[in-house]
């Protein structure tokens, strides 16, 4: 009997707002149909696979195995929906897990057990994409990713949307490549296995790939807001979407972070749009008071002078209703049609080039035009989370997965 996968190597995404969580807030799952004899194998072989790879032993690296047999429980689903937008404690996963007969390695701290679990009883079953990650030679790891810049655009323009968040082209930013000293030459996003690799084909990549691997994922799906549930108070490191009214005006601070007070069931809640979203900082910045929106976004403590207070940092802004921004003018002489002016409390108006003068008249308001549409507005593509879904993807949600395993995912050249 053979060992084969049932699903592409999983990528989960969790809550993007843990402060204490590993870049991304990622974990990986492997599903595997394995026969009783080799069961055993697999737990050690994999075990020992982290222990090898893993720095463990520096400080906040915590990795972590957990392996469960069977469809993931209903406690463990339940505990994957609730690692997307809460902070889940290591003691409650571990509960989880025993009362689903599984087992674990873990080591640090014991935080990666929250991801790994969740990932487990994350099964994609909904809305998923794809992931191409390439990985870099040993010898190369530090120095500057050599993938041809051009060669993405290229791509990009070739393979969207059947790929997404690969060059943000307002900023004239490629997005494919990390930054830093990890081994991931490039991810290569999109909404099928066949045009994540068909994209991959088309860049020109300059140095040697160690391996490249097809993931799903919960990318650009964005899973941390469809799983927010309502509150009756905002919680500091959780996702959020709220219904409410714009209350007071915009104010931009030094930095260009643009700041917004909204009226909700929460009572007023302060909102950030931060400079790096680009374009979508300036529509919020275009707010008036009384404009109905939806924001999506997540709540962050700030601690100013040993005064603590929440803020929720804007994702998404949905523009639903318009308030009209009046204002008002003094009226215009009805004799020769130059604007009047005001003769002085209780007095009326005054003509100043024909002299006429009224007590009858009165300002006027009058409607100025909004250079803002309702509809839906993200930040620029630089500014993406792993879990934002780009416009792209507005359409081409999937409702269920075909659970066709995969065919060629592994290629070690
Ligand atoms: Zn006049």
């Amino acid at each position: 009997m053979r060992i084969r996968f049932t699903d592409y190597p999983n990528i989960i995404r969790l809550n993007p707002n843990i402060p204490y969580k590993t870049r991304g807030n990622a974990a990986v799952a492997l599903r595997l149909e394995v026969p009783d004899a080799e069961y055993e194998n697999v737990r050690e072989i994999s075990i020992q696979t982290v222990e090898d790879i893993s720095e463990i032993g520096e400080q906040a690296t915590d990795p972590a195995v957990v392996f469960l047999r069977g469809k993931p429980s209903s406690a463990v689903r339940r505990l994957s929906r609730k690692a997307l937008t809460e902070v889940v404690s290591v003691r409650e996963t571990v509960r989880t897990l025993r009362s689903s007969c599984g087992s674990a390695a873990s080591y640090g701290m014991g935080l990666g057990l929250v991801g790994a679990l969740a990932a487990v009883g994350e099964n994609l079953e909904e809305d998923h994409t794809y992931e191409l990650i390439a990985y870099r030679c040993r010898q190369n790891l530090g120095k500057p990713r050599r993938v041809d810049d051009d060669s993405v655009v290229k791509m990009d323009g070739l393979t969207s949307p059947g790929t997404f968040s690969s060059y943000d082209a307002r900023n004239k930013r490629v997005l494919i490549k990390p930054h830093g000293p990890d081994p991931v030459l490039l991810g290569l996003r999109g909404e099928t296995p066949e045009a994540v690799h068909a994209a991959f084909r088309l860049l020109r990549i300059q140095e040697p790939v160690e391996r490249w691997v097809v993931f799903r994922t919960n990318h650009g799906t964005e899973a941390h807001f469809k799983a927010a549930k309502p509150r009756a108070s905002l919680r500091a490191n959780c996702p959020v979407v709220l219904h409410g009214v714009v209350y007071g005006w915009p104010s931009r601070i030094s930095g260009g972070h643009v700041f917004l007070e909204l009226l909700a069931s929460h009572g007023v809640v302060r909102c950030a749009a931060f400079e790096p979203t680009g374009r979508f900082k300036e529509v919020v910045a275009k707010l008036i008071p009384g404009d109905q929106v939806t924001i999506f976004g997540g709540v962050k403590e700030r601690v100013v002078e040993r005064r603590s207070s929440l803020t929720v940092n804007l994702e998404k802004l949905i523009i639903e209703r318009l308030s009209d921004d009046l204002v008002a003018e003094n009226p215009r002489c009805p004799r020769c049609g130059k604007r009047m002016k005001s003769a002085g409390q209780g007095q009326g108006f005054r003509c100043s080039r024909c002299a006429y003068s009224s007590s009858k008249v009165s300002k006027r308001f009058v409607r100025i035009n909004r250079s803002v549409l309702p509809g839906l507005y993200i930040p620029d593509k630089k500014a993406h989370r792993h879990l934002t879904k780009p416009f792209s993807r507005y359409g081409l949600e999937k409702r269920r997965w075909d659970g066709k395993p995969p065919v060629g995912t592994w290629h070690m050249p």
